[in-house]
């Protein structure tokens, strides 16, 4: 949305496909997580600048190569995002990535906040490889309907990465009261029906020093995977072809805007 909001300032005539009805990518994610409505009020102004400036919109408009290259586009910018890892993989423990990944009771942060799983049971277990608001997020998210959570994360502390933008302690405030435990420095091992067997990152999965907590739900917040087929694809194929955002490398969305800002510039 930045690229095109950017580019059509610029005077370019622009199109902007969006595989979904609405506008907002992953933003709209973000929102769905207690107290974290505001984030999409970026979002939803980009949409109506976009609007504003005449920007051609087309929803539930998955491109694929073929339908990118049956229009003369003068360039093409792929932003299509990023998409959850669900095979277990933390980065701490890169040759022991957690058995049980496949059970139908493992989802993604994504999933979780749009509600994929109706019925979340009494305990879960939120598994972090990201220490991003995310998995705080998710945390939030499951204390507030009542169940007992278990926070495991490969990190010294709970979700670092937005402590100095004071996001953890209000949190915590937040959840004081509410049946919560973190776990850092560990990882999980197994994956059961109920249970979650953790162990430390410092440690083999062979180890003892092992626990097991009870999970009825397990959210995996990972390090996402980008969406860059449609670019990979598209390579060679159109004059100027750019690639911003998660798309190019899962991040959040500061740079995933820069990165759209400087490629509207740049054409
Ligand atoms: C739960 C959650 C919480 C987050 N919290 C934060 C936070 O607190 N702070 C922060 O900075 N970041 C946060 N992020 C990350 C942030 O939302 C993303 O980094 C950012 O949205 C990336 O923007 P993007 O435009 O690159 O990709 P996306 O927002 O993923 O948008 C990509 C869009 O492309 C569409 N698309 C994909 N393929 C195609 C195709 N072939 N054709 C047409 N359309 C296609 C998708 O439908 C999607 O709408 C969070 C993400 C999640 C999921």
């Amino acid at each position: 949305m930045e690229a095109a909001r950017v580019a059509a300032l610029r005077g370019h005539r622009v199109t902007l496909a969006e595989a979904s009805p609405s506008l907002g990518g992953a933003v709209l994610v973000a929102a769905k997580a207690p107290t974290r409505a505001t984030i999409a009020d970026f979002t939803g102004w980009l949409e109506q600048e976009i609007y504003r400036l005449g920007v051609e919109v087309r929803l539930s408009t998955f491109v694929e190569a073929e339908d990118a290259l049956a229009e003369p586009w003068d360039a093409v910018i792929v932003a299509t995002g990023s998409v959850p890892r669900m095979d277990g993989w933390v980065a701490s423990n890169p040759t022991e990535p957690a058995s049980g990944m496949d059970r139908p009771h493992v989802i993604s942060s994504h999933d979780l906040l749009l509600g994929a799983r109706t019925n979340l049971g009494r305990t879960a277990v939120v598994i972090d490889d990201t220490g991003h608001y995310e998995a705080l997020g998710a945390v939030e998210f499951l204390a507030r309907q009542g169940l007992e959570v278990n926070y495991v994360t490969r990190f010294a502390a709970i979700t670092p990465k937005v402590d100095a933008p004071q996001m953890v302690e209000p949190a915590l405030v937040r959840l004081a009261g509410a049946n919560f435990a973190a776990h850092t420095r560990a990882r999980a091992i197994s994956i059961v029906r109920d249970s979650v067997t953790i162990g430390p990152t410092y440690l083999p999965a062979s180890t003892n020093l092992t626990r097991k907590l009870p999970a009825e739900t397990v959210v995996f917040v990972s390090l996402n995977r980008s969406n860059r087929e449609l670019f990979d694809e598209l390579q060679g194929k159109v004059g100027e072809l750019r690639i911003v955002g998660d798309a190019n490398a899962a991040r959040h969305l500061p740079t995933a805007v820069r990165e759209g800002h400087l490629a509207g510039a740049a054409i």
